[in-house]
């Protein structure tokens, strides 16, 4: 049995000022100048917390053979231009075109990807692969919790497996289950019939973290119907809501085995069960001064992080936001840290500087007017590093990644951790080589929705998400869509399922 796999994947936040080139993807991806398959792809990501490293497993375990033609993915950002993409998506069918007859393909891909003419880009993406392999070789689709499913993406799946935690702590299990489900389809021991429900619901990303109720105690209740006979796989999509499309927002799916009737009956109650925690899954916000004063209030009660996600880079946002900072500054917290401003002005300044040295900088902010305004200030440069580290915490565990030259340097008593590439703090692996210890240290400030909780999470004392500006900020009222699909909850009054 020879399978067939890879992806392009991207998040693209359609309110971001930054488009997403082709060199994003060639320096995000780390697979080389043309994006190599074949053996880059086993090294990078044998035994990690990824989807691939999933897959490689379940290779193994089912016995067939792996053929990886191409992983991609840049950092989240604005539209991918169409030139990456058709390149990109042209150089996985050409190589796929080399290795057919394959018994059948697994596409690792996010859900999220908008470019210049695809409001759904993962829906062309499969339809192409379709296209090429045929109606019988089947295909079967891992995609993000963060996925806008569309009617196109299922149709042109047999299967899709989303993420079932947010932390994505689960990439490589569900990278596992896709493989062996695969082998599993093609030995023709099940008979795949997947039933797609899209809801007229959007939600942010604080409250669709799988940590928290009420999405912890729904997983919980997914993973009991997976267990159900007949039932090969079900996936709630949560959608990423920074993005003016159609298609935009919760959808879920459920796959019986040969059984349609099923397969239908059980995503209606699926999608009964989510539209019933419409009201729960709306997040509520607090500023940095609350957050200060509740410090100063408590003392002894060990750290504080307050999640910056309104400009969260995992999600498309700038990552040099200010307000956090400046309101810290002002007050003197002693004890604080902000990690990371990307800025790589200011980084390579610091580097230049070196250690020890006092230097006057602009930080932060610059990327466009809606994360706050640049800091003029002197700053000391306590730490420089070359910003290469490995993920330790449950998420991505084993992956390389880098900041960038990256420096730390303290303004009035408060740390930053300056970054020449954007890169969501989700790891404290990322303070430690900037030679911060969180857990010696009492407020941080951390770009990061809620992927964050789930290394440093558990460090805190308290967690606060944040009410600050900025274009992945959970809060509707913020953005104007024109395209979505309407009514949809909690935009519109009187919307029914
Ligand atoms: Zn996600």
């Amino acid at each position: 049995m020879r399978i067939a796999s890879g992806g392009v994947q991207h998040e693209t936040n359609t309110f971001a000022s930054t488009p997403t080139p082709l060199a994003d993807f060639l320096r995000d991806s780390d697979c080389g100048p043309e994006l190599s398959g074949g053996e880059t792809i086993f090294s990078r990501f044998r035994g990690t917390g990824s989807i691939h490293g999933g897959y490689i497993d379940g290779a193994e375990a089912a016995g067939f053979e792996l053929l990886p033609l191409l992983t991609a993915r840049a950092q989240p950002a604005g539209v991918v231009e169409q030139s990456a993409f058709d390149m990109m998506l042209g150089w996985f069918l050409e190589r796929l075109k080399q290795v057919m007859p394959v018994d059948g393909v697994l596409l690792d891909l996010h859900g999220a990807m908008v470019t210049q003419q695809h409001e759904d880009a993962e829906g062309a993406f499969i339809a192409a692969v379709r296209e090429l392999v045929g109606p019988n070789v089947p295909i079967v689709t891992t995609l993000d919790l963060h996925a806008n499913i569309t009617a196109q993406m299922a149709e042109q799946s047999d299967v899709i497996i989303g993420f079932d935690t947010y932390p994505h702590v689960d990439m490589a299990e569900r990278g596992r289950e896709a493989a062996e489900l695969m082998a599993r389809i093609v030995c023709k021991e099940v008979s795949p019939v997947q039933e797609y429900r899209q809801l007229p619901l959007a939600t942010l990303p604080p409250m669709q973290c799988t940590l928290r109720e009420p999405m912890q105690s729904l997983m919980r209740r997914v993973k009991e119907l997976e267990a159900e006979p007949g039932i090969l796989t079900a996936t709630v999509s949560m959608g990423f809501p920074f993005a003016d499309i159609r298609d935009m927002g919760v959808s879920v799916l459920v796959t019986a085995d040969g059984d349609a009737d099923l397969a239908r009956r059980k995503a209606d109650e699926l999608a009964g069960w989510l539209w019933e925690l419409r009201d729960e899954l709306q997040p509520k916000l607090t500023t940095i001064e609350d957050v200060i004063r509740f410090r100063n209030e408590h003392p002894d009660d060990g750290l504080i992080v307050f999640a910056d996600g309104s400009d969260n880079p995992g999600g498309g946002a700038p990552c040099d936001g200010t307000v956090a900072l400046r309101a810290m500054i002002d007050a003197g917290v002693e004890g604080g840290v902000v990690g990371v401003i990307c800025d790589p002005e200011t980084a390579a300044q610091a580097h230049k500087a070196g250690c020890g040295a006092t230097i006057r900088v602009r930080l932060g902010a610059k990327t466009d007017d809606q994360h706050g305004t640049p800091i003029e200030a002197d700053a000391y440069v306590r730490t420089l590093s070359d910003g290469r580290y490995r993920y330790r915490g449950p998420m991505l565990h084993g992956v390389a990644d880098q900041l960038g030259p990256t420096a730390t340097l303290v303004i009035g008593g408060v740390e930053v951790v300056v970054s020449t590439y954007r890169r969501q703090l989700l790891d404290a692996e990322m303070l430690r080589i900037a030679g911060i210890d969180p857990t010696a240290r009492r407020l941080l400030v951390v770009k990061s929705a809620v992927h964050f909780r789930a290394d440093i999470g558990p460090l805190a004392a308290h967690i606060f998400d944040a009410d600050t500006p900025g274009i992945h900020r959970p809060d509707f009222a913020c953005f104007n869509y024109q395209k979505l699909r309407r009514p949809i909850y909690p935009l519109d009054a009187d919307v029914n399922l």
